[in-house]
């Protein structure tokens, strides 16, 4: 679903990837950790355009992401070609960004509404399941200012879901909360990962990894220092570097 080649990616002088390789397989959870400033938000932002990789290749749902081959040339996509492609991929963040001034279920169905021109009615009905799946179907009528921060996440992950993506990439979607709302957001993940949904999910928690993930990956300095299953990794990590992250947050 995923696979990257040896992706580099600076600002200015500063070298932020430098040789990214690895692949999602459709189904699979991939969670991310590492220190901060390692590269891991940037990474998850090339991997839907937000941010144009200097080198290397990546691929999303077998589409070059930003480029279209042909021969051995590139050529970049245009605007509308490459809000296609991103339409694929739902991206949660730290701050959940709802509109302030729209109800929860408005939220969840103003992409597929204003991008797919799909019916109203069938929106609709799309979204109202949604809230459901992330336990908020009591929620749909709730401003976001009424609603606590953990339901504000799952609503953003409705809103994310509303345009039926591929892929879901998760940038510390839980560290902006308070410790008793986590659980409820890595639940509503959790489940989403027993659907079957391939995610890419940057965090710090690491009993989530351990038991959600399939894959764990270690990025420092803007590299992959280690990877595997997350309970070898976290168990027995190979490199002093992996060994000493993990004897700061376990
Ligand atoms: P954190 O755990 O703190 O979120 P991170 O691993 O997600 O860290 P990034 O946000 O990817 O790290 O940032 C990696 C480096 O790139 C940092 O040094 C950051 O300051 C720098 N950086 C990120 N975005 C930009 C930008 N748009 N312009 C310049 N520098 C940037
Ligand atoms: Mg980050």
């Amino acid at each position: 679903m995923v696979r990257a080649e040896n992706i580099h990616k600076s600002f200015g002088r500063l070298e932020v990837l430098r040789g990214i390789d690895l692949e999602v397989r459709p189904g699979e959870v991939m969670c991310v950790i590492g220190p901060s400033g390692s590269g891991k938000s940037t990474f998850l932002r090339c991997i839907n355009h937000l941010e144009k990789i200097d080198a290397g290749r990546l691929w999303v749902a077998g589409h070059l992401v930003g480029y279209r081959q042909k021969g051995d040339k590139l050529y970049e996509l245009r605007d509308r070609e490459v809000a296609a492609q991103r339409r694929e991929i739902g991206m949660v963040f730290q701050r959940f960004n709802l509109f302030p001034h729209m109800t929860a279920l408005e939220n969840v169905m103003e992409a597929p509404c204003r991008v797919k021109r799909e019916p109203k009615t069938q929106v609709r009905e799309r979204a109202l399941k949604l809230m459901d799946r992330v336990g908020l179907a009591d929620k749909v009528r709730s401003y976001p200012a009424q609603l606590s921060g953990g339901q504000q996440q799952r609503v953003a992950i409705a809103r994310a879901l509303a345009m039926q993506p591929k892929l879901m990439l998760f940038d510390e979607p839980t560290s902006a909360l308070d410790p008793e709302l986590v659980g409820e957001v890595l639940e509503v993940m959790k489940q989403l990962a027993l659907d079957g949904m391939t995610m890419v999910v940057v965090t710090h928690e690491i009993g989530f990894a351990r038991e959600v993930g399939d894959s764990l990956v270690f990025m420092d300095g803007g590299v992959i220092v280690e990877q595997g299953p997350p309970r070898e990794v976290l168990a027995n990590p190979r490199h002093p570097r992996t060994q000493d992250f993990l004897s700061k947050v376990l």
